[in-house]
């Protein structure tokens, strides 16, 4: 992007007949940066709301329309970032495929992202333009039942505002973030740390949660079902734990590889063979002290308690479809005294503690992506997310 000063008369949207000469696109990346600090700011932000710029739209199942749109405008408490780095999520997939109950087409779909300040609502005093943020897709209401009881992730108002679902996303050449979202989840990337890594703020904020429910312990045989991105995570996050052996059970022999480059000490291929079966051959016949669930099928939950063992947890972090019933065993739960927990969603710790892991590098997310594309190819990489091809793929909105 140029940086150049607005004194340097030949960039100033002063100057008549500039609107033409560069062309919307360019008028846009001058605003960036030469009107933050600006006298012609104003000026600029005038112009640049009135850009248009690209964006990925879904209009029902399996239509996504790359459009031009206008730019929004940040209201109060806002911050409109330009997109630089989102993520695919298995969500989006999800979406593209079937639809959201919360999505009210035409919706930009997208919501685990990084990008730049270009401009802020009233009221904003932690950003500035030219500040790189992330941000979680929502923010917990602070004053319903669920956040007085300290359980911010079961916020009763949650629905209200989330990035790619219930307000536009980010799969566009910017996006705002709400109000909520910018006061509670919103944070600056700390130097170093590329826009790709930071993008990784939701999924590890949300694999965090459910690492913090499952408390691992140092030593701890660990069973992990799921070998996608999230999965991945848990794997991340178990062997920061401390935990003895992980295992990563999973029927793509490429998933299976991903995982074993990871770090994955034991890898089992579950097609064809019984997963509590397979567990528990490896672990003394007894069953692992945790099993995480991460895929969201009835069938591999009720393999995830049957192989923990009798006073071991079960983390069931892969959503089923509500109205799912799960066949289990009650004696293997009464008699074994299993602690079976669901974890849904990302609190504000847990966030900040994505964050810190990030930054640290001691949570290494990089090897996740497994593929980068421009803003045309979100369409594509949705298809490959769906078939399983791909762990994340990184769009670039700006190419
Ligand atoms: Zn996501
Ligand atoms: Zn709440």
């Amino acid at each position: 992007m140029e940086d150049r000063p607005c004194s340097d008369e030949a960039w100033c949207p002063n100057r008549v007949g500039l609107h033409d000469t560069l062309g919307l696109r360019d008028l846009s990346e001058h605003s960036l940066k030469s009107c933050a600090r600006s006298s012609c700011r104003s000026l600029c932000l005038i112009m640049l709301s009135s850009s248009t710029m690209r964006a990925a739209r879904f209009y029902e199942p399996g239509v996504l329309k790359l459009e031009n749109v206008p730019v929004p405008t940040p209201a109060a408490g806002e911050i409109l970032v330009k997109s630089h780095v989102v993520l695919t999520c298995g969500t989006d997939a999800k979406m593209y495929r079937r639809g959201h109950p919360f999505a009210k087409p035409p919706l930009i779909i997208g919501h685990e992202f990084a990008g730049e300040v270009v401009e802020v609502g009233s009221g904003v005093e932690r950003f500035q333009p030219g500040m790189r943020v992330i941000a979680a897709n929502s923010a917990p209401c602070n004053a319903c039942h669920f956040c007085k009881l300290g359980k911010p992730n079961l916020c009763e108002n949650l629905d209200d505002v989330i990035i790619g679902f219930t307000r536009q996303g980010a799969y566009a050449g910017y996006v705002v973030i709400p109000e909520r979202i910018a006061r509670v989840n919103t944070y600056e990337i700390p130097e170093g740390v590329p826009f790709e890594h930071g993008a990784f703020l939701e999924p590890l904020a949300c694999v965090v949660h459910g690492n913090e429910l499952a408390q691992i312990q140092r030593g701890d045989e660990v069973v992990v079902i799921g070998g996608g991105p999230i999965g991945l995570m848990h794997l991340l996050l178990a062997k920061l734990n401390g935990a003895g052996r992980v295992t990563i059970c999973d029927i793509s022999e490429q998933r299976l590889r991903e995982a074993a480059d990871l770090g994955a000490d034991d890898v089992i291929n579950t097609s064809g063979v019984k997963l509590h079966e397979a567990v528990r051959e490896r672990a003394k016949g007894y069953g692992a002290d945790v099993v995480i669930e991460a895929v969201g099928r009835p069938e591999t939950w009720s393999e995830a308690l049957t192989a923990t063992r009798k006073g071991g947890t079960t983390m069931l972090f892969g959503g089923c479809p509500s109205g799912t019933i799960v066949p289990f065993d009650a004696a293997h739960i009464h008699y074994g005294e299993i602690t079976v927990k669901g974890s849904f969603h990302h609190t504000p710790s847990s966030v900040r503690r994505a964050l810190e892991l990030i930054a640290s590098g001691k949570v290494k997310v990089a090897p996740l992506i497994t593929a980068r594309m421009g803003l045309s190819g979100v369409e594509q990489a949705l298809k490959e997310m769906g078939e399983g091809r791909a762990l994340k793929i990184a769009i670039d909105p700006t190419s």
